[in-house]
């Protein structure tokens, strides 16, 4: 057995797509508003100045970032909430003019789900294929742009696979039909890689998550752009410009502006860092594993994301001994982990149900380290190797005695 991986009390953590620690800085800045500037923003009195004041500076912060207008950031609860609300408020808001919607094949469940009960409503969905790497169709959505379509979201950075898609080319394809709206889930891309607004003008909205970047869970933001025609996520008091009803998170709002300020400072060597170490992750993996292949592209992925399909394994089964040797993985996207289907994604660049279940994504971040990677490969080499052992298929089609 390989020596370092008898280490024992190892915890890596290499799961940060499913979700990040809140930063230090994040925590620092929302204490305040807990304790003691904890006003409603809605009160006119200063308590409740002082907190509309920190919401709304942090509402520009975030818009900043993003080269947007402070207007057009909107609030939420995270990005299902900002996913469902695009899908949803869009379709509604649009019925008249037409029921007929674009999607990928490879979005998240946030995503899909809103499709399926907009389907069960009567709303027409089409499903774009994506190539081996996970890249939409463009062609495909071209031809399947009609009269009657009012909606096409596709997501900036697959969650599983990391692909990062062509937005900008997606973006003038569906502006060549007049008026059908752009969502885009920027969920896994922000904070990872620049997204300008200002430059995206086909862009009409897009679906943000704090806790992707350091900032605290259950707050995130939907971008609409000026002009966009969609209802309502909420109704009740006139938060968010009547928009999305109930009194503000100050606090996670706060969080949220500040850990992406420092996430989008720090992206140039951060995301340069992880893309090395993902880099010698996946090439350590490669050459030292054999009958492993890497899902989603070598260029144009996420700098933090590696995805392998480990023939003649079980994901499940890899991941516990994994995490039985202290390396916290996945084996899809963390809400479908629980189940046994495979992933959607992996079917879509057509693997088969075999070598889909048999998947494990590692998610680097701010404190992964080269040490860390080693030690994950030799742990991975030892768990592979182990299961192999007691897998009759991988004896039968490798002839091993
Ligand atoms: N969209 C994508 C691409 C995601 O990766 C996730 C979370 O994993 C979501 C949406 C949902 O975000 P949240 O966990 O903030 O609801």
């Amino acid at each position: 057995m390989n020596e370092s991986v008898k280490a024992m009390n190892k915890e890596i953590y290499l799961d940060y797509a499913a979700t990040t620690y809140t930063r230090r800085e994040a925590v620092e800045a929302m204490l305040p508003f807990m304790e003691q500037t904890y006003g409603n923003a809605s009160s006119l009195h200063s308590f409740g100045m002082k907190a509309k004041k920190a919401l709304e500076e942090a509402r520009a912060n975030i818009a900043g970032v993003f080269h947007a207008l402070p207007e057009e950031i909107y609030f939420t609860s995270g990005g299902t909430e900002s996913d469902n609300w695009a899908m949803i408020g869009t379709a509604y808001a649009n019925r008249l003019k037409g029921r007929h919607i674009i999607t990928s094949k490879i979005e998240h469940p946030a995503i899909m789900n809103a499709c399926k009960r907009l389907e069960r409503e009567g709303f027409e969905v089409t499903y774009l294929d994506v190539d081996a790497y996970g890249n939409v169709d463009v062609k495909q959505l071209e031809e399947s742009l009609r009269a009657d379509t009012i909606l096409v979201s596709i997501m900036y950075a697959n969650n599983e696979i990391g692909t990062i898609e062509p937005i900008r080319q997606i973006g003038d394809i569906v502006k060549s039909h007049s008026k059908v709206w752009f969502h885009v889930d920027a969920v896994q891309a922000a904070g990872s890689v620049p997204i300008a607004l200002d430059e995206l003008k086909t862009v009409d909205m897009m679906s943000f998550s704090s806790h992707k970047f350091y900032g605290p869970k259950g707050v995130g933001a939907l971008f609409i752009r000026k002009g966009t025609r969609i209802d309502a996520f909420a109704v009740g008091g006139s938060q968010e410009r009547s928009k999305r009803a109930g009194t503000e998170n100050v606090p996670g709002i706060v969080g949220m502006a500040t850990a992406l300020a420092l996430a989008a400072a720090e992206m140039p060597q951060e995301s340069q860092r992880l893309a090395a170490l993902r880099d010698h992750l996946i090439d350590r993996v490669l050459s030292q594993i054999d009958h492993v292949r890497l899902n989603g592209p070598k260029e144009n992925r996420l700098p933090n994301n590696a995805n392998f399909s480990i023939e003649f394994i079980e994901g499940e089964g890899l991941l516990m001994r994994m995490s039985a040797l202290g390396v916290a993985g996945s084996t899809g996207s963390a809400c479908s982990s629980a189940s046994l289907e495979p992933s959607h994604v992996l079917l879509a660049i057509g693997l088969p149900h075999e070598t889909a279940h048999g998947s494990y994504r590692l998610t680097l971040g701010k404190n992964t380290t080269k040490e860390d990677i080693d030690y994950t490969v030799d742990a991975l080499k030892k768990v592979v190797s182990d299961l192999r052992e007691m897998s009759p298929l991988y004896h039968k089609n490798c002839n091993v005695q």
